[in-house]
């Protein structure tokens, strides 16, 4: 299918509206598109009005990840399926974009495995953590994506997947997103958030890697850090598997999809961005979008 998936994280500084403005223009203009969304902010904000402490899990590699116990999971299912997922479907559809919100439980959309028995490091030591509700993400059922989109909606997926013994996962928004991206053979991936791309030395933004050759991603795997770290690891998930373009672009400027389709971020795989030329902005409304 000739859809493009884009994911939109919950980072500060992120233009929420300005995502949803492009969503509206590119399918309006018969692209079709597959909104994903993240939820960290507005989970964090959510346990803080209801005053639960939240709690971060560091394994023993430095991976960071939320600590989803069931009280903590309440509350991610509400930001995430709820607040996030709904105030973006109604915003698309202020702009005459007939957008329809699910989650991974939906028809069966995400299925994960429940990391059951998860090693973390609390004061120097290791520990097994046994009641965390997040998920390794298995398979994606494109099927439901496909007949949204074949009537003519626009998907916006929240995080959550399905446990083998059904229960609600808190899973990886990056991952989601590729895994997606994968499953309905998507002709790109944009991952948006409040960065311009990958940064070879964070946070100089002025070192933007601007293209990565598959033969280079392992170089750039190694080099990114932190949070970054798995938005690279979702880039080769999806190249594996078929995507040819992923690109992580800038979610803090007006139109930032086609901004990422012009090849603004950074670039990962081999095939000629300028495929998507059709898709972004003529020079000339560049110069309006910059002056406002
Ligand atoms: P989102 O919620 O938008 O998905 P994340 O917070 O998960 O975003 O990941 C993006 C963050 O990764 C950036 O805000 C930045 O703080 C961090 N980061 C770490 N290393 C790098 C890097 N090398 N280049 C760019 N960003 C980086």
């Amino acid at each position: 299918m000739n859809a493009i998936v884009v994911k939109v994280g919950g980072a500060l500084g992120v233009d929420a509206d300005a995502v949803c403005a492009d969503v509206a223009t590119l399918s309006g203009a018969g692209l079709p598109v597959v909104l994903v969304h993240g939820t960290s902010a507005a989970a964090d904000a959510l346990a803080a009005r209801v005053g639960l402490p939240v709690r971060h899990l560091q394994s023993p590699s430095g991976h960071v990840s939320r600590y989803t116990d069931s009280e903590t999971l309440e509350i991610y299912v509400a930001a995430a399926a709820g607040q996030v997922n709904k105030s973006l479907v109604a915003a698309l559809q202020k702009l005459g974009c007939d957008a329809f919100g699910l989650s991974g439980v939906d028809g069966r959309l995400l299925l994960a495995r429940r990391k059951d028995a998860v090693r973390a490091l609390e004061g120097g030591r290791q520990r097994v953590i046994r009641d965390d509700f997040t998920g390794q993400l298995e398979s994606a059922n494109g099927s439901v994506l496909e007949m949204l989109l074949g009537g003519g909606y626009t998907p916006v997926v929240a995080p959550l997947a399905l446990g083998r013994e059904g229960e609600c996962l808190n899973v990886d928004g990056d991952r989601v997103a590729a895994l997606i991206a994968a499953s309905l053979h998507a002709s790109a991936l944009i991952l948006l958030s409040n960065v311009p791309g990958l940064l070879a030395s964070y946070p100089d933004e002025g070192s933007l890697v601007r293209h990565v050759p598959m033969a280079h991603l392992h170089t750039v795997e190694t080099l990114a850090q932190g949070r970054m770290k798995k938005k690279v690891l979702a880039a080769r998930q999806a190249l594996d598997a078929g995507v040819s373009t992923v690109i992580i672009g800038d979610a803090r400027r007006q139109a930032p999809i086609q901004a990422a389709l012009a090849g603004l971020g950074t670039v990962f795989g081999d095939a000629d961005v300028m495929q998507f030329e059709c898709w972004a902005l003529p020079e000339r409304e560049w110069a309006e979008v910059a002056a406002r």
